[in-house]
């Protein structure tokens, strides 16, 4: 702990627990994520510092200071560690021990055990259906004779995924029939550590649509959720999210009680997203992603609170934020770097002029200096009365990135 804020108590609680506004809090990891919670904790008075693998990354671009070096350098993050007040992160594929490491230091939220869980989803998966969360049916997989067993076990067609560095649906295969099972390659897939299966494969769930919560916890147990997203994915990346999403009352409110008893059964401090599938009488859990999450990124304009500001208070153990919308409508874009390949192309950039000419459209650049196909390089954000228009003066906004026009 800093020594300016060692000594600091705070005075309407009387906790020793609040990080109050001047203190460090490090972040591990220089994505979009880490960017947009530094910025949201700069507004708030905090010292952000970042923990990541180059000074050009987004979050060190905006940090306080940055530390640079690989996750597994554990004298670089203890050094790290020791200028911060408390700790977060912005991916889950954190190694435990470098948490450890962390937390000699400083409180480092979300701990060790819910970044095991998130980072495994056989664990994940085991872990939920124990605390009683809806998910898919789900059978171990190491090879074809058991992913055969697994089809015939939950019925075919099934989604086969590795349980491990998995994610945008990378790692993932449909199998229709016992057949398919000879066209993946099932050598080389990641074990975990206790003798978990490599793959896992799930019922193939027949949704209506996608949609997610995310959910904010406190050291002493306080919880809040905003409200529920609605999420259309093209090819297994998120592309639109829109609020309120197109849920009957009664399954928003049991969506957000799915994720505050999550948020309870993993004891998590910090902010939580949970992704769900939404069939005409259900919710059933795909996975959990302890962090901000893309699909929160419309709170920065729809709600009181953003995500992002909401997991600062979090783990400083300050007050939740209100999470009601303060606009009727509102979605997100994402910008993939599909855009700068395309505006390469033709020899030229993406026309920002024509873009933010579209009454109403907010930007985030992330300030990645590489654009490739399916990375996520910026969101558009919007928000209105009629949710049907905001998606719409989105995608004329979009499609301008690639016009000549003016
Ligand atoms: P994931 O990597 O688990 O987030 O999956 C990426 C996308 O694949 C999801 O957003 C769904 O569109 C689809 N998907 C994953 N699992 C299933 C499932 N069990 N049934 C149907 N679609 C799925």
């Amino acid at each position: 702990m800093s020594d300016r804020q060692a000594s600091k108590i705070d005075p309407a609680s009387g906790s020793e627990h609040v990080i109050l506004p001047g203190a460090t809090i490090g972040m591990v990891g220089g994505g979009q994520l880490g960017r947009m919670f530094a910025m949201a904790a700069a507004r708030m008075g905090y010292r952000v510092g970042v923990f990541c693998g180059s000074s050009d990354e987004p979050a060190a671009e905006v940090a306080a200071f940055t530390v640079c070096g690989p996750l597994t350098d554990h004298s670089a993050i203890e050094a790290f560690a020791k200028r911060c007040d408390v700790i977060t992160l912005e991916f889950e594929n954190i190694p435990a021990d470098t948490i450890a490491a962390c937390s000699k230091h400083a409180p480092t939220y979300p701990d060790a055990s819910v970044l095991a869980m998130a980072q495994d989803r056989w664990i994940e998966k085991t872990t939920l259906r124990e605390a009683g969360i809806p998910v898919a049916g789900f059978e171990p997989v190491y090879d074809r004779e058991s992913a055969i067993a697994a089809g015939e076990s939950l019925g075919w067609p099934i989604i086969v995924k590795t349980c491990r560095s998995g994610y945008d649906g990378k790692g993932q295969h449909r199998l229709n029939s016992p057949d398919e099972a000879a066209l993946v390659q099932w050598e080389g897939a990641e074990s975990g550590d206790d003798g978990q299966p490599p793959w896992v494969a799930e019922a193939l769930v027949l949704f209506e649509r996608e949609a997610s919560v995310i959910v904010a916890r406190t050291l002493d147990q306080r919880v809040e959720t905003f409200p529920v997203f609605e999420n259309d994915h093209q090819n297994h990346i998120l592309d639109e999210t829109k609020l309120p999403a197109n849920v009957s009352p009664e399954l928003q409110l049991q969506a957000r009680e799915i994720a505050t008893r999550v948020a309870e059964h993993l004891g998590l401090v910090g902010l939580l997203c949970v992704e769900l599938f939404v069939t005409p009488d259900e919710l059933i859990v795909n996975e959990v992603a302890p962090r901000p999450h893309n699909s929160g990124h419309v709170t920065i304009e729809a709600c009181a609170t953003s995500q992002f500001e909401q997991h600062v208070r979090a783990i400083c153990g300050l007050p939740l934020g209100d999470t009601s919308m303060v606009v009727p409508a509102a979605s997100m874009l994402n910008l993939l770097g599909d855009i700068w390949e395309a505006a390469e192309a033709r020899e030229t950039l993406p026309n920002w002029g024509a873009c933010l000419d579209t009454p109403g459209v907010a930007l985030h650049l992330y300030g990645k200096h590489a654009a490739r196909a399916g990375r996520k390089m910026g969101h558009l954000s919007a928000v209105g009365s009629d949710l049907a228009d905001v998606s719409e003066r989105l995608r004329l906004a979009r499609e301008r990135l690639l016009s000549d026009r003016g």
